[in-house]
C-alpha cells in the first residue's frame, strides 16, 4: 500500500510531506483510510528525542480514526466502511502474562509502538497516523461508536485512555477527591473523565489563564500551582493526584497534597528524573504509581463510555501545513487541549 504523510527525516527535522509503503493485507489485517490524527506531546517528545533511541525517518502519530477501507480474508470484527480507531501500540507478544490480562501495553516482551518502533518480525520500522492510510491486525484496533465528532474522537485513542485507566483503576468516583496536574490533551480529557464518573474535580495548573476553561471542562476547583499560598491551602486534600505534566518539576510540592493513604500517578513523560524527597511519602503513607495507556479491551471500555456519555476532547482542527507551529504551540501550553490533523489536506 502506497502512503503519503507527514515524517521527521533527522532529530529535531520539521516534519515534511513523506511517501512510504505498507504491507499488502494479511488475512486478521484491515486497511484504513485515516481522516484525523491527533498530535500528542509524546510525538513532539519523540521528534526531538527527548527520550533516546529515536528512529528516522519518522512519521510521528498514535492518535488515529478512520475508516475501514479493505479487510483481510479472515477478519470478523470489521465491514469495510466501518468506524475505526488505533492508538499506542499496534501488536504486542499475545502471549505473556499481561496480554493474557488484556493489559497488552504492559506486555513483557515489550508492546509494537505505533511509530518509532519495530513490528513483531525485528525489522520492519512502524510508522504513525500522520498519514492517510495504515494496515493493522483487527485485535489491535477499535470501534469507534456512531454519533460522536470523528476528529474530536481521534484523540481519545491516547490522551482520553491514558487518564480514563488510571481513574478506574484507582476507582475515581463520588466521594473521591481527585486533581489533575496540567490541563493540555491528556489532562482536559481526566477533567471530563473524573466528572463524568462523579468525582470531585481539581487542576493544578501553572497557566491562571485556563481557569474558565477547566470549569467549563467539569473541575469544581483551580489552583495556581505557582502561587504557595494556593498550594499551602490544598495540603493533604487529594485522595488521587494524575500527574500529566511534560517538563520537569519538583514532585514533593504535589505530593504534599495527597490526603493520608493518598496516590500520585505519574503519567508526563519529562525526561528526566523524579528527586522524591523520602518525607513526602512517609508522612501519610503515600504512594506514587505508574500508569501507561490502557489495554485493547479497556481502549474499547472506554469509547464505548463516551459513546453513551457524549464524551469528545476539545480539538483545534489543524491542516497539515500547520503542523510545525501547532508543536511550537503545544510546547508553550498553547492549546485548547489538543491539535488534530484533517488528513484531507495532506
Ligand atoms: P500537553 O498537551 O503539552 O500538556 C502538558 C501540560 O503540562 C501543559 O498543558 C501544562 O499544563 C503542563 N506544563 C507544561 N509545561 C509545564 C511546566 N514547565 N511547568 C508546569 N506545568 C507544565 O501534553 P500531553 O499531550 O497532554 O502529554 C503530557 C505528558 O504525558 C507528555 O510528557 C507525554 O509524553 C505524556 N504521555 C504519557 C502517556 C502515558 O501513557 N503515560 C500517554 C501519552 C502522553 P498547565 O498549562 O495547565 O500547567
Ligand atoms: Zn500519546
Ligand atoms: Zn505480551
Amino acid at each position: 500500500m502506497n502512503v503519503r504523510g507527514l515524517a521527521a527525516l533527522i532529530k529535531n527535522a520539521p516534519l515534511t510531506p513523506y511517501s512510504f509503503t505498507r504491507r499488502e493485507l494479511l488475512p486478521n489485517d484491515v486497511a484504513i483510510d485515516i481522516k484525523y490524527a491527533g498530535i500528542c506531546h509524546s510525538d513532539i517528545h519523540q521528534v526531538r528525542e527527548e527520550w533516546g533511541g529515536a528512529r528516522f525517518p519518522m512519521v510521528p502519530g498514535h492518535e488515529i480514526a478512520g475508516v475501514v477501507s479493505a479487510i483481510g480474508s479472515s477478519v470478523s470484527k470489521f465491514a469495510v466502511g466501518d468506524l475505526i480507531g488505533v492508538g499506542v501500540f499496534i501488536d504486542s507478544c499475545r502471549d505473556c502474562s499481561s496480554c493474557n490480562q488484556g493489559l497488552e501495553q504492559y506486555c513483557e516482551k515489550g508492546m509494537t509502538p505505533t511509530y518509532n518502533g519495530v513490528e513483531r518480525d525485528g525489522v520492519t520500522p512502524t510508522m504513525g497516523g500522520y498519514c492517510d492510510g495504515y494496515v493493522i491486525n483487527e485485535n489491535y484496533a477499535v470501534k469507534i461508536p456512531a454519533g460522536l465528532d470523528l476528529a474530536a474522537v481521534a484523540p481519545l485513542l491516547c490522551a482520553g485512555i491514558t487518564l480514563y485507566s488510571p481513574l478506574k483503576h484507582w476507582k475515581a468516583g463520588p466521594g473521591k477527591k481527585v486533581a489533575v496536574m496540567g490541563l493540555g490533551g491528556l489532562g482536559h480529557m481526566g477533567v471530563k473523565f473524573a466528572h463524568a464518573l462523579g468525582a470531585e474535580v481539581t487542576v493544578l495548573s501553572h497557566s491562571p489563564s485556563k481557569e474558565a476553561d477547566a470549569r467549563q471542562l467539569g473541575a469544581d476547583h483551580f489552583v495556581v500551582t505557582s502561587d504557595p499560598a494556593q498550594i499551602k491551602l490544598n495540603k493533604r486534600k487529594f485522595d488521587l493526584i494524575l500527574n500529566t505534566v511534560s517538563a520537569e518539576h519538583d514532585i514533593n510540592d504535589y505530593l504534599s497534597l495527597l490526603t493520608t493513604d493518598g496516590t500520585l500517578v505519574v503519567i508526563g513523560l519529562p525526561g528526566v528524573p523524579f528527586a522524591v524527597n523520602a518525607d513526602s511519602l512517609l508522612s501519610g503513607r503515600r504512594s506514587m504509581a505508574g500508569s501507561m495507556i490502557g489495554g485493547i479491551s479497556e481502549l474499547q471500555e472506554m469509547l464505548n463510555f463516551c459513546g453513551e456519555k457524549n464524551i469528545v476532547s476539545e480539538i483545534e482542527l489543524i491542516s497539515a501545513d500547520y503542523v510545525n507551529t501547532a508543536y511550537e504551540r503545544t510546547v508553550k501550553s498553547d492549546v485548547r487541549f489538543r491539535f488534530v490533523i484533517d488528513i484531507a489536506t495532506l
